[in-house]
């Protein structure tokens, strides 16, 4: 870990106050153009010198090679006069994060550990099926929630994600995949969901910029309708994600009762199941047509009985919720204090779901032999423990 990032205290286990943790400039002192809206790179131009005109002009130019072509220089940007690309390279830089690691999983899926110009590791995984491409997005590097079962919750919070690093892992698949320029048909990258590292409402701003230039037509031209963002329950922020990026959304409900959702995932004493679902009822978007996702994590008798099966029915019957449930088979890493249910317990609590009118697929784990699987990415910045945080606070304070 480098220590050019302020590393800041960890404010607290259940709703950690979502300060700025934004990366510092580059050590170069260029501008990277990467994750910047159009108006914005003409600013940069602008600021750099370029005439009004030319900048206008220059900005839809560099955004088409950027995300159209996957540029990675101003060399190839062959309809920019030669004379000006070495002034563009002085200034500005085209850079997705760095590849550190890539590894492929015995059923397809692929991950790849990423590294920062300020040298913190995150990781990025694609899961190819038959008809689609999903790649799985971070948006923090590691997280600042404690969901018991998620080994990234294991991590502290090393900073946010910059838009150029959102935008930047899509453009790195593209680049492993092949797939420039952008085609709006016969891609293997077709969907993506942000349920990477970290948790993407806490980071709304920087998440929504990037989603907005992945989504757009003259960006990286997915459509939202391709794209989900998980939460694990940031109520707040719910009906600002609909209004203002308005993808699919996930939510990792993963327990029904208060005592059990309270201990898996800690958020739950701040913003409780009802709360949530009332949001979810509001979710903007969502609809028949469009339903929203609850994910759930079958964990060996902890939330896995048919009674659950049938008090997450009525809840979702409760809230009129055009719902469908993701049952995730609980992913083990070394050192979780939880086991996966049994198959047969998984499969009726599908049916009772099922019976109850709601889609409740169990999805199959993927990439688990790479540690690539829901819940197991995670890389070197370690929690500290409370008692070394108290320490820590002691010795400042005195
Ligand atoms: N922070 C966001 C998105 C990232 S997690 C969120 O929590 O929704 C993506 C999904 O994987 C979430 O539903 C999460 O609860 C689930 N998950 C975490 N750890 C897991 C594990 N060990 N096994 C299976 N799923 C897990
Ligand atoms: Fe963070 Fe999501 Fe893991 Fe919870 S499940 S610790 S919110 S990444």
């Amino acid at each position: 870990m480098s220590a050019d990032t302020p590393l800041m205290p960890i404010p607290g286990k259940i709703d950690p106050v979502p300060t700025k943790r934004g990366a510092p400039a580059r050590a170069d002192g260029k501008v990277n153009l990467v994750g910047l809206p159009k108006a914005q790179v003409r600013e940069a131009l602008l600021a750099a010198g370029m005439a009004e005109k030319q900048a206008k002009l220059r900005s839809k130019q560099i955004w088409h090679w950027i995300y159209n072509r996957g540029a990675m220089s101003f060399e190839e940007m062959t309809d920019i006069a030669k004379a000006q690309r070495p002034w563009l390279e002085d200034h500005f830089t085209i850079e997705r994060p760095e590849v550190v690691e890539a590894q492929v999983s015995e059923d397809g899926t692929r991950k790849w550990l990423l590294r920062t110009h300020d040298s913190h590791d995150f990781e990025m995984v694609f899961i190819p099926d038959a008809d689609r491409g999903t790649l799985c997005v971070s948006s923090q590097v590691g997280c600042t929630l404690n969901c018991s079962f998620c080994h990234t919750g294991t991590m502290r919070l090393v900073r946010n994600l910059e838009p150029s690093e959102i935008v930047g892992q899509v453009m790195l698949a593209r680049d492993a995949l092949g797939e420039w320029p952008s085609r709006p048909e016969g891609r293997m990258l077709t969907n993506i969901v942000m349920m990477g590292m970290g948790e993407p409402l806490y980071n709304f701003d920087n998440v929504s910029q990037a989603l907005h230039i992945v989504m757009d037509g003259e960006g990286l031209g997915l459509s939202k309708r391709r794209i989900t963002l998980s939460t694990s329950g940031v109520v707040p922020m719910i009906e600002k994600c609909g209004d203002e990026i308005g993808v699919n959304l996930a939510v990792s409900l993963h327990a029904v009762r208060k005592d059990v959702r309270d201990e898996i995932v800690p958020l739950n004493r701040k913003y409780g199941i009802e709360e949530l679902l009332e949001a979810c009822a509001a979710y903007p978007g969502a609809n028949n047509a469009r339903r929203i996702t609850f994910e759930y994590v079958m964990l060996k008798d902890k939330n896995d009985s048919d009674e659950d099966a049938r008090e997450l029915v009525r809840l979702i019957r409760h809230y009129k919720l055009p719902a469908k449930v993701n049952l995730i088979p609980f992913n083990p890493w070394p050192g979780a204090g939880y086991e996966c249910s049994d198959p047969e317990r998984i499969k009726s609590f599908s049916n009772i779901v099922f019976e109850g009118g709601i889609s409740a697929p169990v999805r199959t784990p993927r990439g688990r032999d790479i540690d690539a699987a829901c819940g197991q990415l995670k890389t070197a910045a370690e929690k500290k423990s409370r008692a070394e945080r108290d320490r820590e606070a002691a010795a400042q304070a005195d």
